[in-house]
């Protein structure tokens, strides 16, 4: 098991982190078998997402934001209710098939953190089940 940290910016955005999780998982040793990536944090989340044009990104947190707005009268004391809401919307794990160290992702695919509650430190565990 491999625990990354990723520091975010913003508020809210998604960062790529397809390279830093192939470095982890060719770190394990372990060359074929399922590669989990997984975020202990109720304000983030961990998605698989199209990973060319940088303007859908955009679209996704705006889309988002349609569904949890920021400025809802919610219950949570913390002021970040929207933010939990996206986390759990979205997921905190993927898990991608990985074959003589190579992720088997889709052309288009990437792998990110997306930050509800920014900016701050994200801890990121990459796991290889062999
Ligand atoms: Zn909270």
């Amino acid at each position: 098991m491999i625990e990354l940290s990723v520091e975010t910016r913003h508020t809210s955005e998604m960062v790529e982190i397809t390279e830093l999780v192939k470095e982890a998982a060719i770190k394990t040793g372990v060359k074929s078998g399922l590669v989990a990536v997984f975020t202990p944090h109720t304000t983030a989340s961990i998605v698989l997402f199209e990973n060319v044009d940088p303007k859908l990104r955009r679209d996704f947190l705006e889309a988002l934001g349609r569904v949890a707005p920021a400025d809802l009268d919610y219950h949570h004391q913390g002021e970040n209710a929207a933010a939990h809401i996206k986390s759990s919307l979205c997921g905190v794990r993927v898990v991608v098939p990985m074959q003589n160290a190579q992720l088997m992702l889709g052309e288009w695919q990437g792998i990110f953190l997306c930050e509800f509650d920014g900016p701050r430190e994200r801890k990121v565990i990459v796991q290889v089940i062999g």
